[in-house]
């Protein structure tokens, strides 16, 4: 099997690359990505030698019609799997534009050479597929009951889903009018190795380290449905292999957390390894919410695990503990994604404000 994984240097592209080569053992994979400030080799650098001999890094644009048409061709790929986005919500609020030329123009990009190359006089060439990684943040907020499930009716409530649920339109919408074989997998929040410091998790886990402050949007007490990142990969891998073309899957491990409570339990573990005791509650700071904050996500994923028989492996207490500790151990990682680009953006956004 061939794929071309966009957005492998990303936090999630990175982990799927990593889990797939390590399961499919004669798969290759083509990793394209722009290598925005999100996006980082260094995520790669831990590939084994087998693996390295079976993975192939380009650094493109999912806008890059013809790049992407030159490498379905040389590479003969089965399954573009697409990662590539702009993908934090804040970003989004100063800067919707970019979301929509990743996040919606890409995508289309992407659908019309799929289109151009896997169609020849009107037939799908058998086992191609398209796979659209999407999010749970389509389907808008919740009140306190209820989860969404594939039924629930989009309605993306920032830029950043607001895009989200456009491309997925639109892959829905090419399964329609041309019969491209497609699935979408909508998943909760994701947390893991490798993730990005600007994201609620790896943020309050570096800056407690520091001992600076742990900024909480307004009560703290927004909701949303962790997932441990390779559940996420087992779940997509699933859909590669056997989802059915033209279908949506949420993905969810049924785990709803307030973050307030998350920033405490991270507060606690990290004492616990490292015993500062100036990692503490006094750290906590309620910061002005966030414009549309959505208040809470749950995911009904019964879909995915009857229908591909999916679920979640690894526990919220053990996956948390692990990230941490990945975390500590890779403070190397860390320093240089902390420098330059993001460090800017965060003390414009969150320290001079
Ligand atoms: P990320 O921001 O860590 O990674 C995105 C990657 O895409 C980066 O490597 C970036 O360089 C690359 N990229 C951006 N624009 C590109 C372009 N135009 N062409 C090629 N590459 C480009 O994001 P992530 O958290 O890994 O999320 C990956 C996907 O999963 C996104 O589509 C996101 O919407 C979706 N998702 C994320 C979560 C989550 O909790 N992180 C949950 C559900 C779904």
């Amino acid at each position: 099997m061939k794929l071309l994984v966009t957005g492998c240097c990303g936090f999630i592209g990175s982990n799927f690359v990593y889990y797939y080569l390590e399961k499919h053992k004669e798969a290759q994979i083509i990793g394209l990505d722009k290598l925005t400030y999100a996006g980082n080799l260094d995520n790669l650098s831990k590939l084994s030698d087998d693996q390295k001999k079976r993975f192939e890094f380009v650094r493109g644009d999912i806008n890059n019609g013809e790049l992407i048409e030159y490498l379905i061709e040389k590479y003969d790929i089965d399954v573009i799997v697409n990662f590539a986005a702009e993908s934090h919500v804040d970003r989004s609020i100063y800067n919707p534009r970019e979301f929509l030329e990743t996040n919606v123009l890409g995508v289309q990009t992407l659908l019309d050479v799929v289109r151009k190359k896997w169609n020849k006089n009107g037939k799908w060439i058998e086992g191609k597929k398209f796979i659209q990684i999407s999010t749970d943040e389509v389907y808008g907020t919740l009140g306190p009951s209820g989860k969404f499930t594939e039924k629930t009716p989009i309605s993306p409530r920032s830029p950043y889903s607001a895009s989200k649920a456009s491309a997925d339109l639109l892959v829905l919408a090419y399964h329609e009018t041309y019969g491209m074989p497609v699935n979408i997998t909508r998943c909760s929040n994701n947390y893991g190795p490798y993730q990005f410091p600007e994201k609620l998790i790896p943020l309050m886990i570096l800056n407690a380290l520091e001992h600076k402050n742990l900024p909480i949007y307004g009560d703290g007490r927004q909701i949303r449905d962790w997932i441990h990142v390779l559940d996420h990969c087992r779940a997509i891998d699933l859909v590669i292999e056997k989802g059915k073309v033209g279908e949506v899957y949420n993905v969810g491990a049924d785990n709803e957390w307030e973050n307030i409570k998350i920033v405490r339990k991270i507060i606690e573990i990290l004492r616990e390894f490292t015993k500062d005791e100036e990692i503490n509650e006094n750290l906590i700071k309620h910061v002005k919410d966030r414009p549309g904050h959505d208040r809470r996500y749950a995911i009904d994923s019964t879909k995915i695990q009857h229908e591909l028989g999916w679920k979640p492996e690894i526990t919220f207490e053990k996956g948390l503990r692990d990230t941490i500790k990945w975390y500590l151990d890779n403070k190397e990682w860390i320093e240089k994604i902390r420098s330059g680009e993001y460090r800017d953006w965060y003390e414009k956004h969150y320290v001079s404000e």
